[in-house]
């Protein structure tokens, strides 16, 4: 599922090759050149961007006002490293020992040519159609230099293999996606085209499918990636309709492989990615463009680390660092903790501001115009205004103001001890 992030537009594929389809730059965008520029400036000269991935991806959808996280991605900007500059280090991500299990999963789930997961593809999502046969399943191959190539090589192997009629694995293909303004590269874990013309996305997982049930979690959190992965096969899948004349359909169900109960044995499960699909291109649409937040920032706002040789010590001071993060704008939430690098460093920031986001997004909707945790408990302590007194701009109206105020009287009673009853002296039928 890596992903990888290139200012240059795919169309500069090989000559000959399908160009993996991107979005068109809309009417006023910055030219790509200038815009690479200022992002490379802000990652820092010399510094290769990082790569995304699907997951990244979808958190970054899951909080598109979060402008910070939109340009340090944008850019390119390794925020584990950050983070851990600024002395915030993430706390999460798969083990060592985690990856290499979920690499020798998958690598069983694709053997021989992809037969089992072929079959247990056709078992769940085209039982009453021929099923394929093992040796008749076209597995082209995808290798090209950097990842534009890849893509166009994974266009012209779905077109090729969808004008076909046949089925076809492509592992790993290499797909393209427009995030906040630039070209971003993800990859799947497999497609599948089917003799039909549709082409279904494949997450392989290592957590466990216990008595045909996952993790809910984990699964919403697959789901989010294969609507990742359909919103990025849509563009070429339209590309390869236009040129071939069939139709071609993005299948909106994923098949999810996993190991079966407590084995390394494979099972499936199908995904309707529906809901996450309409979520995810609501959201990367509205994610702000990259240049567009670089452009307010000073002209020299950087989050480069100044690596030393060794190329992974930070030399810039955490403060100076600290000021370039602050000066973009943040939308901090408790979920940031299990998808962003810098949830720490933000999750501060935010407690220290008192910013009642912090409280979580539930509690900040109950909330209504009360921004802080100063200000809600001002609310609560202020008394009710007598009758016929002019009230706060908070006034009796503002539901949040009155609950709060109730719920600070009767906290005030209990602490009193004026709700709480006298002790009994007797349990009545308790003999
Ligand atoms: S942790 Fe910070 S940068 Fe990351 S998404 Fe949350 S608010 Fe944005």
């Amino acid at each position: 599922m890596n992903v990888s992030r290139d200012s240059r537009p795919a169309s500069a594929a090989s000559p000959g090759e399908l160009p993996a389809p991107t979005a068109s730059p809309p009417q006023g965008a910055v030219p790509a050149g200038v815009r690479s520029v200022r992002l490379t400036e802000l990652r820092g000269a010399g510094v290769r961007p990082r790569p995304l991935d699907a997951r990244a991806l979808a958190a970054l959808a899951a909080n598109p006002g979060c402008r910070r996280r939109a340009l340090l991605d944008g850019a390119g900007v390794d925020k584990a490293a950050l983070a851990r500059a600024l002395g915030a280090p993430a706390a999460y991500g798969q083990s060592q020992f985690a990856i290499m299990r979920g690499h020798a999963f998958e690598a069983r789930v694709k053997a021989d040519g992809g037969t089992e997961l072929l079959r247990l593809l056709h078992e769940r999502l085209a039982p009453g159609s021929e099923p394929p046969a093992p040796d008749a399943v076209a597995t082209p191959d995808l290798s090209a230099a950097g990842p534009e190539g890849r893509a166009a090589r994974t266009a012209l192997a779905l077109r090729a293999a969808t004008e076909a009629g046949d089925w076809a694995l492509l592992d790993h293909p290499m797909l393209a996606v427009e995030v906040a303004g630039s070209p971003a590269y993800v990859e799947p874990d497999a497609v599948v085209v089917h003799p039909d013309g549709s082409w279904t996305v494949v997450e392989i997982k290592s957590f466990p499918m216990i008595d045909g049930s996952a993790d809910a979690a984990k699964v919403g959190a697959a789901a989010r990636q294969a609507a990742v992965y359909v919103l990025a096969l849509e563009p070429v899948a339209g590309h390869v309709a236009a040129r071939t004349g069939r139709t071609v359909r993005v299948r909106d169900r994923a098949l999810l492989v996993c190991p079966k109960d407590f084995s390394n044995l494979p099972t499936a499960a199908v995904v309707d990615v529906r809901k996450q699909l309409a979520t995810t291109r609501r959201q990367l649409a509205r994610l702000t463009r990259v240049e567009e937040i670089a452009a307010a920032l000073p002209a020299d706002t950087t989050f480069d680390l100044r690596l030393a040789d060794d190329g992974r010590t930070a030399t810039r001071p955490a403060e100076e660092l600290a000021e370039a993060v602050e000066a973009v704008d943040a939308a901090y939430a408790p979920e940031c903790l299990a998808a962003c690098e810098l949830a720490f460093h933000c999750r501060t920031r935010s407690r220290q501001q008192g910013a009642v986001e912090a409280l979580g997004r539930g509690v900040r909707g109950e909330l209504g115009g009360l921004r802080t945790v100063e200000e809600v408990l001002a609310a609560a302590a202020e008394p009710a205004a007598a009758p016929g007194e002019p009230e706060g701009p908070e006034g009796p109206d503002d539901p949040a103001v009155l609950a709060l105020r109730r719920a600070a009287a009767l906290r005030a009673e209990a602490l009193a001890g004026a709700a709480v009853p006298p002790p009994r002296t007797e349990e009545p039928g308790c003999h």
